[in-house]
């Protein structure tokens, strides 16, 4: 959450941090800010809202901007305080030499505030983030460098950081530090780079370094340091960036939302040609490296959030049914903090798209505290979570920009089959011939899931039909009980319609009473063991007079009356058919969020990595 740049070059300062925020916008928007150091002063300008209120506020301001020499910039997702100019960063220090931005939360801000009022410090916002900068001002005015006065402030501060610090008599350099959140260096030459995320620097940088928790950058024009919190220099290695700059680009689609669904296809093509290459061959490990000691292994616990415990609760259906095992899922932000079950005999899964999140990066480093093995499946490899990790299994999705999870989901619901597969191939759990079915119709799945794309106008009528309701109902069975789930977060994030999913036999203690003809309900149905106990549920739903629409893989014209519409996917196996079934899912939330005219890769109040507990 919230999105830093720093910037200290020759070139036009104000315009690389508005750039480099532009490509971080998915990480917050309730304000955005810059502060450009120019030798001679400190200049801050600030807009509430969106990114391009501050782009204005720049531009009429233009002859204002001297010939900065370095700068830092900020978009803010608020935790402490609200939306407003007032609490938007940087923040500056009281007289006005010193300048932040911040990304996190500081926990003991009330203490340190009281502390710094008694002591004559003037608070401007009501920001915890303003704790910081006077405790790094009250170092800094006692004679230190500012490197040290950042080390000595910091120190008191607990919770989460990262943080840009710039003062107007040191104008040669930008500190970086950070604890609990993402920070990297981009390097360059005669110019450097600060930033919480790499879309700020691709195109511009080939070299970052990563910086760790507890370490503190002095970033110059023609050098970068890096030491601990105790000053010892640390020799950092120095990666190449993996991503070009195509990634970030909407390539013609009207929103990122629209072409990642759009990606879907090849990232599976992709991650299928690597571990599933024919339904006869084993399953291949690739370049994913797993150390993991499946023998000692007696439960597993998936530990996710948001659309990433859906991708887990497909996986505790599919697994139990594959391996055998035990396979408990849960929240993060619940696993935390109770006395678990974890032991040195449990595998714990950490999923998370952004690697970033701050809840399960907590879970899976209490989860190796108990000498649990730990798995995790992310899509950014370079993310702090892998830290925590015996194991990685990447995603290999690419960035995701949106907001709204799509193409990420899929690519865990894939990684967690041909995963399940391997092991039920290593532990014999399934018979081969029941193997090769299984991979036969994995490979199928690009193939299929086109087709489902290819069916585009279909779902936008469908989804047009629904702009005039407020409420919508999910239902499902079996591994689809995920997919009423993952829909209705989906409608409920981008469109801000009121959105439940149930699993479907549940409807009948309780929601069935919310069914009427103001109330449509989408049934999520798949061929097998529940689909005529999902057929009578679509029946109680059509006797309360609710529209009912169903999105199926199966043929079945005895039950087509039933529903007032219907969207089709290719036949498909039940374990499988959830990564197939959200497809239609996907686009129906996207096609009525954008025909309300809502700002689908932006939706109010998220932010896209959620690195804050
Ligand atoms: N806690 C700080 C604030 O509310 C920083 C939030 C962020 O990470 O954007 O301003």
């Amino acid at each position: 959450m919230c999105g830093i740049v720093g910037y200290i070059g020759n070139n036009a300062v104000a315009d690389v941090l508005l750039d480099g925020l532009k490509s971080l916008e998915y990480r917050g928007y309730d304000s955005a800010g810059i502060a450009l150091n120019d030798n001679g002063g400190l200049d801050v300008f600030k807009a509430g809202g969106k990114l391009n209120n501050l782009f204005e506020v720049v531009s009429s301001n233009a002859l204002k901007i001297k010939k900065p020499t370095s700068g830092i910039g900020h978009i803010r997702w608020a935790t402490h305080g609200k939306a407003t100019i007032q609490n938007a960063h940087p923040h500056l220090s009281n007289d006005g030499k010193l300048v932040l931005v911040h990304n996190g939360i500081i926990e003991n801000y009330k203490e340190l505030k009281a502390e710094l009022e008694q002591e004559g410090f003037v608070f401007n916002s009501q920001t915890d983030t303003e704790v910081a900068v006077h405790v790094i001002d009250r170092e800094y005015r006692k004679g230190c460098s500012l490197e040290q006065a950042v080390r000595q402030g910091v120190s008191l501060l607990s919770g989460a950081f990262a943080f840009c610090i710039m003062h107007k008599d040191e104008a040669d350099c930008i500190i970086a530090v950070r604890k609990n959140a993402p920070l990297i260096i981009g390097l360059s030459d005669d110019e450097n780079y600060i930033a919480s995320d790499i879309p700020a620097v691709i195109g511009k940088v080939k070299k970052i370094i990563y910086l760790n928790d507890g370490e503190v950058a002095v970033v110059r024009k023609n050098n970068v340091e890096v030491t601990d919190l105790s000053g010892n220099l640390l020799n950092k290695k120095v990666e190449e960036i993996g991503f070009n700059p195509e990634v970030i680009s909407k390539h013609g689609y009207k929103h990122f939302m629209l072409k990642e669904i759009n990606e879907q296809p090849d990232i599976l093509r992709k991650v299928l040609a690597q571990h599933i290459k024919a339904s006869d061959l084993p399953v291949n490990l690739g370049q994913v490296k797993l150390k993991l000691d499946w023998q000692r292994i007696e439960n597993i616990s998936i530990i996710a959030c948001g659309t990433s415990l859906h991708a887990a609760m497909v996986t505790k259906y599919v697994w139990e049914n594959w391996l055998g095992l035990p396979v408990q899922i849960e929240a993060a932000s619940e696993y935390i903090y109770r006395k678990n079950t974890t032991g040195k005999n449990s595998l714990v899964i950490g999923i998370s798209q952004s690697g970033e999140t701050a809840d399960t990066i907590t879970a899976v480093k209490q989860a190796k505290e108990k000498s649990a093995q730990v798995l995790i499946v992310t899509n950014r490899e370079d993310s702090s979570i892998v830290r925590y990790a015996d194991s990685v299994l990447p995603l290999e999705a690419g960035i995701e920009i949106s907001v709204a999870a799509t193409k990420s989901y899929s690519a865990q619901l894939l990684a967690m089959y041909w995963l399940g597969l391997y092991v039920a191939e290593q532990k014999k759990t399934l018979q081969p011939a029941e193997l090769g079915k299984i991979k036969q119709e994995m490979l199928e799945l690009p193939a299929k899931m086109e087709e489902v794309l290819s069916n585009a106008e279909n779902i936008k009528s469908v989804a047009d039909k629904l702009q005039a309701y407020k409420s919508v109902i999910y239902i499902a069975r079996g591994s689809n009980q995920a997919s009423a789930l993952e829909g209705a977060l989906k409608l409920k994030e981008i469109s801000y319609i009121n959105a439940n999913g149930y699993a479907a036999g549940e409807l009948k203690h309780g929601p069935i009473a919310l069914l009427d003809e103001n109330m449509p309900v989408i049934a999520v149905l798949a061929q097998g063991e529940t689909y005529a106990k999902m057929l009578s549920n679509c029946e109680e739903v059509k006797a309360r007079n609710a529209k009912l629409i169903a999105v199926t893989s199966v043929k079945d014209k005895h039950a087509d009356n039933l529903f007032d519409d219907i969207l089709r996917v290719p036949e498909i196996r039940e374990d499988l058919s959830p990564l197939l079934l959200n497809i239609p899912l996907q686009l129906l939330a996207y096609y009525l969020a954008d025909g309300l005219g809502r700002e689908v890769d932006q939706p109010r109040n998220l932010a896209k990595s959620v690195t804050v507990e």
